[in-house]
Protein backbone atom coordinates (compact mmCIF):
# COMPACT_ATOMS: atom_id res chain seq x y z
CA UNK A 1 0.00 0.00 0.00
CA UNK A 2 2.85 2.55 0.81
CA UNK A 3 4.51 1.47 -2.59
CA UNK A 4 1.06 2.22 -4.54
CA UNK A 5 0.93 5.64 -2.79
CA UNK A 6 4.51 6.68 -2.79
CA UNK A 7 4.11 5.90 -6.68
CA UNK A 8 0.92 7.84 -7.29
CA UNK A 9 2.63 10.48 -5.41
CA UNK A 10 5.84 10.26 -7.89
CA UNK A 11 3.05 10.22 -10.82
CA UNK A 12 0.86 13.20 -9.66
CA UNK A 13 4.30 15.23 -9.27
CA UNK A 14 5.94 14.26 -12.65
CA UNK A 15 2.15 15.17 -14.38
CA UNK A 16 2.34 18.76 -12.86
CA UNK A 17 5.58 19.44 -14.37
CA UNK A 18 4.47 17.98 -17.67
CA UNK A 19 1.39 19.62 -18.28
CA UNK A 20 2.44 23.39 -16.62
CA UNK A 21 5.59 22.82 -18.92
CA UNK A 22 3.40 21.87 -21.97
CA UNK A 23 1.48 24.71 -21.47
CA UNK A 24 3.69 27.36 -20.65
CA UNK A 25 7.39 27.33 -22.52
CA UNK A 26 6.47 29.65 -25.30
CA UNK A 27 8.78 30.81 -27.07
CA UNK A 28 10.16 34.18 -27.39
CA UNK A 29 10.34 36.99 -30.19
CA UNK A 30 13.26 39.69 -29.60
CA UNK A 31 13.11 42.54 -31.84
CA UNK A 32 16.54 43.81 -32.02
CA UNK A 33 15.76 47.39 -33.30
CA UNK A 34 18.36 50.16 -34.84
CA UNK A 35 15.99 52.75 -35.11
CA UNK A 36 17.97 53.12 -38.52
CA UNK A 37 15.62 51.94 -41.69
CA UNK A 38 16.79 48.86 -43.55
CA UNK A 39 16.51 45.44 -43.66
CA UNK A 40 15.13 42.86 -41.23
CA UNK A 41 16.98 39.70 -40.47
CA UNK A 42 14.74 36.97 -38.89
CA UNK A 43 16.93 34.36 -37.08
CA UNK A 44 15.29 31.20 -35.86
CA UNK A 45 17.06 28.70 -33.13
CA UNK A 46 15.85 25.58 -31.31
CA UNK A 47 13.20 24.09 -33.69
CA UNK A 48 15.06 21.01 -32.97
CA UNK A 49 15.77 20.87 -28.95
CA UNK A 50 18.72 18.60 -29.34
CA UNK A 51 20.74 21.00 -31.27
CA UNK A 52 22.36 23.82 -29.16
CA UNK A 53 24.42 25.39 -31.43
CA UNK A 54 22.50 26.89 -33.29
CA UNK A 55 19.69 27.97 -30.14
CA UNK A 56 22.88 29.30 -28.23
CA UNK A 57 24.44 31.34 -30.97
CA UNK A 58 21.02 32.95 -31.73
CA UNK A 59 20.42 33.71 -28.28
CA UNK A 60 23.78 35.34 -27.74
CA UNK A 61 22.50 37.59 -30.49
CA UNK A 62 19.15 38.79 -27.71
CA UNK A 63 22.45 39.24 -25.24
CA UNK A 64 25.52 40.24 -26.66
CA UNK A 65 25.04 42.07 -29.94
CA UNK A 66 23.88 45.96 -30.57
CA UNK A 67 21.90 46.40 -34.02
CA UNK A 68 23.17 49.83 -34.92
CA UNK A 69 21.67 50.03 -38.57
CA UNK A 70 18.40 48.03 -39.92
CA UNK A 71 16.57 44.70 -37.82
CA UNK A 72 17.14 41.88 -36.33
CA UNK A 73 14.12 40.07 -35.03
CA UNK A 74 15.18 36.90 -33.07
CA UNK A 75 13.42 33.52 -31.69
CA UNK A 76 16.09 31.79 -29.79
CA UNK A 77 13.90 28.78 -28.29
CA UNK A 78 11.05 28.06 -30.45
CA UNK A 79 10.88 24.30 -29.65
CA UNK A 80 11.24 25.23 -26.08
CA UNK A 81 9.97 22.61 -24.58
CA UNK A 82 12.13 20.10 -26.80
CA UNK A 83 15.28 22.20 -25.43
CA UNK A 84 14.80 21.73 -21.87
CA UNK A 85 14.07 18.14 -22.08
CA UNK A 86 17.29 17.51 -24.65
CA UNK A 87 15.08 16.22 -27.50
CA UNK A 88 14.44 16.86 -31.17
CA UNK A 89 11.03 17.22 -30.70
CA UNK A 90 8.97 16.42 -27.70
CA UNK A 91 5.67 16.24 -30.28
CA UNK A 92 7.87 14.85 -33.29
CA UNK A 93 9.78 16.76 -35.81
CA UNK A 94 8.37 20.59 -35.56
CA UNK A 95 10.37 21.49 -39.04
CA UNK A 96 7.76 18.80 -40.83
CA UNK A 97 5.02 20.71 -39.47
CA UNK A 98 4.64 23.24 -42.12
CA UNK A 99 2.93 22.22 -45.21
CA UNK A 100 0.28 20.16 -43.02
CA UNK A 101 -0.90 20.13 -39.43
CA UNK A 102 -3.61 18.38 -37.58
CA UNK A 103 -5.83 20.52 -35.63
CA UNK A 104 -5.43 18.33 -33.04
CA UNK A 105 -1.32 18.88 -32.63
CA UNK A 106 0.01 20.39 -29.61
CA UNK A 107 2.20 22.35 -31.73
CA UNK A 108 -0.30 23.89 -33.94
CA UNK A 109 -0.32 27.84 -32.04
CA UNK A 110 3.58 27.28 -32.23
CA UNK A 111 3.24 26.85 -36.20
CA UNK A 112 0.67 29.65 -36.50
CA UNK A 113 3.17 32.39 -34.54
CA UNK A 114 6.37 31.69 -36.35
CA UNK A 115 4.76 31.21 -39.48
CA UNK A 116 3.06 34.90 -38.55
CA UNK A 117 6.27 36.06 -37.85
CA UNK A 118 7.94 34.56 -41.35
CA UNK A 119 5.05 36.35 -43.54
CA UNK A 120 5.48 39.70 -41.85
CA UNK A 121 5.74 42.56 -44.56
CA UNK A 122 9.14 43.91 -42.47
CA UNK A 123 10.98 40.20 -42.52
CA UNK A 124 13.63 40.02 -45.54
CA UNK A 125 15.45 37.06 -45.04
CA UNK A 126 14.59 33.51 -42.70
CA UNK A 127 17.57 31.63 -41.00
CA UNK A 128 17.06 28.61 -39.79
CA UNK A 129 19.85 27.50 -37.52
CA UNK A 130 20.59 23.77 -37.15
CA UNK A 131 23.03 21.44 -35.91
CA UNK A 132 23.56 19.03 -38.37
CA UNK A 133 25.19 15.03 -38.62
CA UNK A 134 28.99 14.92 -39.90
CA UNK A 135 29.80 17.25 -42.40
CA UNK A 136 27.71 17.47 -45.63
CA UNK A 137 30.40 16.88 -49.34
CA UNK A 138 28.98 17.57 -52.86
CA UNK A 139 30.84 13.74 -53.43
CA UNK A 140 31.21 10.85 -51.37
CA UNK A 141 34.67 10.78 -49.13
CA UNK A 142 33.58 8.53 -46.01
CA UNK A 143 31.03 7.56 -43.99
CA UNK A 144 30.84 11.15 -42.22
CA UNK A 145 32.34 13.34 -45.27
CA UNK A 146 29.50 12.35 -47.91
CA UNK A 147 26.05 14.54 -49.44
CA UNK A 148 23.60 12.86 -47.44
CA UNK A 149 25.17 14.56 -44.15
CA UNK A 150 24.28 18.15 -42.74
CA UNK A 151 26.77 19.13 -40.60
CA UNK A 152 29.41 22.41 -42.46
CA UNK A 153 26.52 23.27 -44.94
CA UNK A 154 24.15 26.02 -46.14
CA UNK A 155 20.72 24.86 -47.27
CA UNK A 156 18.64 25.98 -50.27
CA UNK A 157 15.87 24.55 -51.62
CA UNK A 158 16.15 25.94 -54.99
CA UNK A 159 18.60 28.53 -56.78
CA UNK A 160 16.01 31.50 -56.72
CA UNK A 161 12.72 32.84 -56.29
CA UNK A 162 10.91 35.59 -56.97
CA UNK A 163 10.89 38.08 -54.65
CA UNK A 164 12.25 41.78 -54.32
CA UNK A 165 15.13 41.08 -53.25
CA UNK A 166 17.30 38.78 -52.30
CA UNK A 167 15.45 35.85 -54.07
CA UNK A 168 19.45 34.75 -55.58
CA UNK A 169 19.42 32.07 -53.21
CA UNK A 170 22.25 30.08 -54.82
CA UNK A 171 24.40 33.01 -55.71
CA UNK A 172 24.01 34.37 -51.20
CA UNK A 173 24.72 31.15 -50.21
CA UNK A 174 27.92 30.59 -52.25
CA UNK A 175 29.08 34.05 -50.67
CA UNK A 176 28.19 33.25 -47.97
CA UNK A 177 30.08 30.09 -47.42
CA UNK A 178 33.02 31.70 -49.22
CA UNK A 179 32.89 34.16 -46.25
CA UNK A 180 33.10 31.88 -43.38
CA UNK A 181 35.75 29.84 -45.36
CA UNK A 182 37.95 32.49 -44.71
CA UNK A 183 37.27 31.85 -40.44
CA UNK A 184 38.08 27.78 -40.32
CA UNK A 185 39.82 26.15 -37.63
CA UNK A 186 40.46 23.84 -39.89
CA UNK A 187 40.40 23.34 -43.65
CA UNK A 188 37.97 20.15 -43.14
CA UNK A 189 35.47 22.32 -41.20
CA UNK A 190 34.88 24.28 -44.83
CA UNK A 191 31.18 24.95 -45.36
CA UNK A 192 29.36 23.84 -48.78
CA UNK A 193 25.92 24.80 -50.13
CA UNK A 194 23.62 22.10 -50.33
CA UNK A 195 20.69 22.68 -52.80
CA UNK A 196 17.94 20.00 -51.70
CA UNK A 197 16.27 21.00 -54.63
CA UNK A 198 12.57 20.25 -52.78
CA UNK A 199 10.40 21.05 -55.47
CA UNK A 200 11.36 18.71 -57.71
CA UNK A 201 10.04 15.91 -55.21
CA UNK A 202 12.43 16.25 -51.97
CA UNK A 203 8.68 15.06 -49.81
CA UNK A 204 10.63 15.28 -46.16
CA UNK A 205 12.06 18.99 -47.03
CA UNK A 206 8.79 20.23 -48.47
CA UNK A 207 6.98 19.91 -44.63
CA UNK A 208 10.00 22.63 -43.80
CA UNK A 209 10.39 26.05 -42.17
CA UNK A 210 12.21 27.30 -45.05
CA UNK A 211 10.47 25.36 -47.68
CA UNK A 212 7.05 27.06 -46.49
CA UNK A 213 8.75 30.26 -46.81
CA UNK A 214 10.02 30.60 -50.14
CA UNK A 215 6.50 29.37 -51.10
CA UNK A 216 5.83 32.56 -49.70
CA UNK A 217 8.18 34.63 -51.73
CA UNK A 218 10.42 35.17 -48.39
CA UNK A 219 14.33 34.31 -48.58
CA UNK A 220 14.90 31.13 -46.45
CA UNK A 221 18.19 29.42 -46.00
CA UNK A 222 19.16 26.43 -43.12
CA UNK A 223 22.53 27.08 -41.75
CA UNK A 224 24.04 24.00 -40.53
CA UNK A 225 26.80 23.72 -38.06
CA UNK A 226 28.59 20.07 -37.64
CA UNK A 227 27.66 17.82 -34.08
CA UNK A 228 31.23 17.40 -34.16
CA UNK A 229 31.94 19.85 -32.41
CA UNK A 230 31.48 21.00 -28.98
CA UNK A 231 28.69 23.74 -28.25
CA UNK A 232 30.51 26.75 -28.39
CA UNK A 233 32.22 25.93 -32.01
CA UNK A 234 28.98 24.83 -33.60
CA UNK A 235 27.73 28.39 -32.17
CA UNK A 236 31.06 30.24 -33.76
CA UNK A 237 30.28 28.95 -36.81
CA UNK A 238 26.55 29.80 -36.90
CA UNK A 239 27.82 34.01 -35.89
CA UNK A 240 30.55 34.17 -38.79
CA UNK A 241 27.45 32.80 -40.54
CA UNK A 242 24.95 35.66 -39.34
CA UNK A 243 27.53 38.38 -39.17
CA UNK A 244 27.77 37.88 -42.97
CA UNK A 245 24.03 37.57 -43.62
CA UNK A 246 23.80 41.00 -41.61
CA UNK A 247 27.01 42.59 -43.58
CA UNK A 248 25.34 41.19 -46.79
CA UNK A 249 21.80 42.99 -45.67
CA UNK A 250 23.76 46.05 -44.51
CA UNK A 251 22.51 45.62 -41.00
CA UNK A 252 25.48 47.24 -39.10
CA UNK A 253 25.72 46.03 -35.36
CA UNK A 254 28.15 45.66 -32.64
CA UNK A 255 29.41 42.68 -30.77
CA UNK A 256 30.37 42.69 -27.10
CA UNK A 257 33.16 39.75 -27.30
CA UNK A 258 35.55 38.27 -29.65
CA UNK A 259 34.51 36.19 -31.68
CA UNK A 260 35.98 33.22 -31.01
CA UNK A 261 35.01 29.69 -29.75
CA UNK A 262 36.68 30.35 -26.62
CA UNK A 263 34.97 33.73 -26.04
CA UNK A 264 31.54 32.46 -26.85
CA UNK A 265 32.08 29.57 -24.02
CA UNK A 266 32.95 32.12 -21.83
CA UNK A 267 29.91 34.32 -22.61
CA UNK A 268 26.97 31.43 -23.02
CA UNK A 269 28.63 30.14 -19.42
CA UNK A 270 29.14 33.39 -17.61
CA UNK A 271 25.48 34.05 -18.17
CA UNK A 272 23.11 32.28 -16.03
CA UNK A 273 21.42 34.46 -13.23
CA UNK A 274 18.07 34.85 -12.36
CA UNK A 275 16.32 37.72 -10.61
CA UNK A 276 12.85 37.63 -9.15
CA UNK A 277 10.44 40.23 -7.75
CA UNK A 278 11.83 43.18 -8.98
CA UNK A 279 15.30 42.19 -8.35
CA UNK A 280 14.32 41.81 -4.36
CA UNK A 281 16.66 38.48 -5.53
CA UNK A 282 19.51 37.47 -7.36
CA UNK A 283 20.71 34.37 -8.12
CA UNK A 284 23.92 33.49 -10.15
CA UNK A 285 22.88 30.09 -11.36
CA UNK A 286 25.90 29.12 -13.38
CA UNK A 287 27.21 27.10 -10.84
CA UNK A 288 24.78 26.60 -8.61
CA UNK A 289 24.76 24.05 -6.10
CA UNK A 290 22.10 21.30 -7.47
CA UNK A 291 19.73 22.25 -4.58
CA UNK A 292 18.92 25.51 -3.40
CA UNK A 293 17.17 25.43 -0.09
CA UNK A 294 14.71 28.43 1.35
CA UNK A 295 14.71 30.91 -0.88
CA UNK A 296 12.50 32.88 0.10
CA UNK A 297 10.01 33.48 -2.66
CA UNK A 298 6.44 35.73 -2.52
CA UNK A 299 3.34 33.86 -0.47
CA UNK A 300 0.18 33.48 -2.51
CA UNK A 301 1.67 34.81 -5.63
CA UNK A 302 3.21 33.45 -8.74
CA UNK A 303 6.41 33.50 -9.39
CA UNK A 304 7.92 36.04 -11.15
CA UNK A 305 11.29 36.42 -12.69
CA UNK A 306 13.89 37.67 -15.06
CA UNK A 307 16.04 35.73 -16.67
CA UNK A 308 20.07 36.73 -17.45
CA UNK A 309 19.27 34.65 -21.50
CA UNK A 310 16.25 33.86 -22.93
CA UNK A 311 17.20 30.12 -22.77
CA UNK A 312 16.88 30.27 -19.56
CA UNK A 313 13.81 29.37 -17.93
CA UNK A 314 11.82 27.89 -15.26
CA UNK A 315 9.49 24.48 -14.40
CA UNK A 316 7.70 22.79 -11.92
CA UNK A 317 5.69 23.36 -8.94
CA UNK A 318 5.09 25.79 -6.30
CA UNK A 319 7.29 22.73 -4.24
CA UNK A 320 10.07 23.00 -6.28
CA UNK A 321 11.65 24.25 -9.24
CA UNK A 322 13.49 23.24 -11.63
CA UNK A 323 15.78 25.93 -13.09
CA UNK A 324 17.02 25.14 -17.22
CA UNK A 325 19.31 27.06 -19.41
CA UNK A 326 18.86 25.12 -22.61
CA UNK A 327 19.51 21.68 -22.28
CA UNK A 328 21.15 22.28 -19.11
CA UNK A 329 19.36 21.60 -15.90
CA UNK A 330 21.33 24.07 -13.49
CA UNK A 331 19.77 23.90 -10.24
CA UNK A 332 16.48 23.16 -8.60
CA UNK A 333 14.88 25.48 -5.97
CA UNK A 334 13.15 24.47 -2.68
CA UNK A 335 11.34 27.91 -1.81
CA UNK A 336 9.82 29.18 1.19
CA UNK A 337 7.38 31.63 1.54
CA UNK A 338 6.78 34.81 2.91
CA UNK A 339 5.00 37.71 3.01
CA UNK A 340 7.25 40.26 1.20
CA UNK A 341 8.40 43.65 2.46
CA UNK A 342 9.06 47.09 0.58
CA UNK A 343 9.73 49.75 2.91
CA UNK A 344 13.27 49.42 1.83
CA UNK A 345 15.05 48.92 -1.47
CA UNK A 346 18.10 47.78 0.04
CA UNK A 347 21.29 47.91 2.81
CA UNK A 348 24.17 49.43 4.04
CA UNK A 349 27.22 47.12 4.21
CA UNK A 350 30.72 47.68 5.64
CA UNK A 351 32.79 45.90 3.29
CA UNK A 352 36.46 45.29 4.30
CA UNK A 353 35.98 48.77 6.43
CA UNK A 354 34.40 50.61 3.40
CA UNK A 355 30.91 51.56 4.05
CA UNK A 356 28.65 50.97 0.97
CA UNK A 357 25.17 50.95 0.36
CA UNK A 358 24.13 48.17 -1.51
CA UNK A 359 20.64 47.39 -3.43
CA UNK A 360 19.09 44.44 -3.11
CA UNK A 361 19.64 42.23 -6.08
CA UNK A 362 22.92 42.98 -5.89
CA UNK A 363 26.19 40.90 -5.73
CA UNK A 364 29.23 43.07 -3.46
CA UNK A 365 32.82 41.59 -3.62
CA UNK A 366 34.42 40.84 -0.03
CA UNK A 367 38.25 40.39 0.80
CA UNK A 368 38.29 39.87 3.98
CA UNK A 369 35.32 40.83 6.05
CA UNK A 370 31.54 42.34 5.86
CA UNK A 371 28.93 43.67 8.21
CA UNK A 372 25.46 44.99 7.87
CA UNK A 373 24.64 48.45 9.71
CA UNK A 374 22.05 48.27 11.86
CA UNK A 375 18.77 49.30 11.07
CA UNK A 376 15.69 49.61 13.74
CA UNK A 377 13.25 47.15 12.80
CA UNK A 378 14.79 45.05 10.22
CA UNK A 379 16.61 41.86 11.27
CA UNK A 380 19.45 40.43 9.43
CA UNK A 381 20.02 36.97 8.29
CA UNK A 382 23.21 35.52 6.62
CA UNK A 383 22.30 32.30 5.70
CA UNK A 384 24.73 29.66 7.33
CA UNK A 385 26.68 32.09 10.39
CA UNK A 386 25.23 31.52 13.90
CA UNK A 387 26.26 32.74 17.16
CA UNK A 388 24.36 31.30 20.12
CA UNK A 389 21.77 33.34 21.06
CA UNK A 390 22.12 36.13 18.48
CA UNK A 391 18.76 36.26 16.05
CA UNK A 392 19.75 39.61 14.18
CA UNK A 393 23.13 39.37 12.79
CA UNK A 394 23.31 43.15 11.87
CA UNK A 395 26.77 44.80 12.71
CA UNK A 396 28.37 41.76 13.17
CA UNK A 397 31.75 41.18 11.12
CA UNK A 398 31.71 38.09 9.11
CA UNK A 399 34.76 36.67 7.43
CA UNK A 400 34.56 33.59 4.76
CA UNK A 401 35.68 31.26 7.73
CA UNK A 402 32.47 32.02 9.71
CA UNK A 403 30.53 30.69 7.07
CA UNK A 404 30.46 26.70 6.64
CA UNK A 405 30.58 26.08 2.28
CA UNK A 406 27.90 24.11 2.68
CA UNK A 407 25.44 26.53 3.03
CA UNK A 408 27.04 28.76 -0.32
CA UNK A 409 24.66 29.33 -3.43
CA UNK A 410 27.78 28.38 -5.66
CA UNK A 411 29.43 24.85 -5.84
CA UNK A 412 32.94 26.57 -4.88
CA UNK A 413 31.48 28.06 -1.80
CA UNK A 414 32.19 31.45 -2.75
CA UNK A 415 28.85 33.38 -2.77
CA UNK A 416 26.35 33.87 0.25
CA UNK A 417 23.11 34.71 0.88
CA UNK A 418 22.69 38.08 3.31
CA UNK A 419 18.72 38.03 3.98
CA UNK A 420 16.54 41.43 5.70
CA UNK A 421 13.23 40.73 7.16
CA UNK A 422 10.88 42.67 8.81
CA UNK A 423 9.31 40.85 11.52
CA UNK A 424 7.79 38.67 9.65
CA UNK A 425 8.17 39.75 6.32
CA UNK A 426 10.93 39.37 3.94
CA UNK A 427 12.48 42.34 2.38
CA UNK A 428 15.63 41.15 0.01
CA UNK A 429 18.75 39.81 -0.34
CA UNK A 430 22.24 41.05 -1.11
CA UNK A 431 24.97 38.39 -2.54
CA UNK A 432 28.27 38.60 -0.82
CA UNK A 433 30.84 37.10 -2.93
CA UNK A 434 34.46 35.74 -1.65
CA UNK A 435 35.76 34.91 -4.80
CA UNK A 436 36.81 37.18 -7.41
CA UNK A 437 34.11 37.34 -9.88
CA UNK A 438 32.64 39.44 -12.70
CA UNK A 439 30.18 41.66 -11.19
CA UNK A 440 26.36 41.01 -11.65
CA UNK A 441 25.88 40.84 -15.25
CA UNK A 442 21.93 42.11 -15.56
CA UNK A 443 23.89 45.11 -14.57
CA UNK A 444 27.15 45.42 -16.00
CA UNK A 445 26.81 43.91 -18.98
CA UNK A 446 26.16 46.75 -21.27
CA UNK A 447 25.09 45.77 -24.08
CA UNK A 448 22.19 43.03 -22.74
CA UNK A 449 18.75 44.47 -23.45
CA UNK A 450 16.46 44.48 -20.44
CA UNK A 451 14.75 41.13 -21.54
CA UNK A 452 11.31 40.21 -20.76
CA UNK A 453 9.87 39.29 -16.59
CA UNK A 454 8.55 36.12 -16.42
CA UNK A 455 5.31 35.45 -14.65
CA UNK A 456 4.37 32.26 -12.97
CA UNK A 457 6.32 29.90 -15.66
CA UNK A 458 4.83 31.97 -18.32
CA UNK A 459 7.18 33.72 -20.46
CA UNK A 460 6.17 36.79 -21.07
CA UNK A 461 6.75 37.55 -24.98
CA UNK A 462 8.66 41.06 -25.89
CA UNK A 463 6.24 41.51 -28.29
CA UNK A 464 2.73 39.75 -27.23
CA UNK A 465 1.70 37.35 -30.32
CA UNK A 466 -2.05 36.96 -30.53
CA UNK A 467 -2.29 33.59 -32.15
CA UNK A 468 -4.66 33.54 -34.94
ZN1 LIG B 1 18.02 20.48 -37.21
Amino acid sequence: MKKIIAGIIICLFLVAEAVSAKGNLDFTLHKLESGLPGNTLVVIGGIQGDEPGGFNAASLLVTHYRILKGSVWVVPNLNFISIIRRSRGVYGDLNRKFATIKSTDPELKTIEKIKAIILDDRADVILNLHDGSGFYRPTHIDWARNPSRWGQSLIIDQERIEADKFGNLGEIARKIVADVNHHLYAGEHAFHVKDTKTCLGNIEMSKTLTYFAIRNAKPAFGVEASKKFPTHKRAYYHLRALEYYMKLMGIEYQRNFDLSAKEIRNAIRGNSKLAFYDKRIFLDVGNARKRLGYIPLKLNSRIEFTPSNPLITIVGNEKCYRVYHGNRSLTRIHPEYFEYDSSIRGITMQIDGHEKDVDFGEMVEVDESFSVLPEKGYRVNVIGFTRPGISNEAGMSICRKDIPKRFSVDRTGQIYRVEIYREKKFSGMVLVNFGVRPKNLLASNPLMPSLPRHYGITPLLTEVLQSR
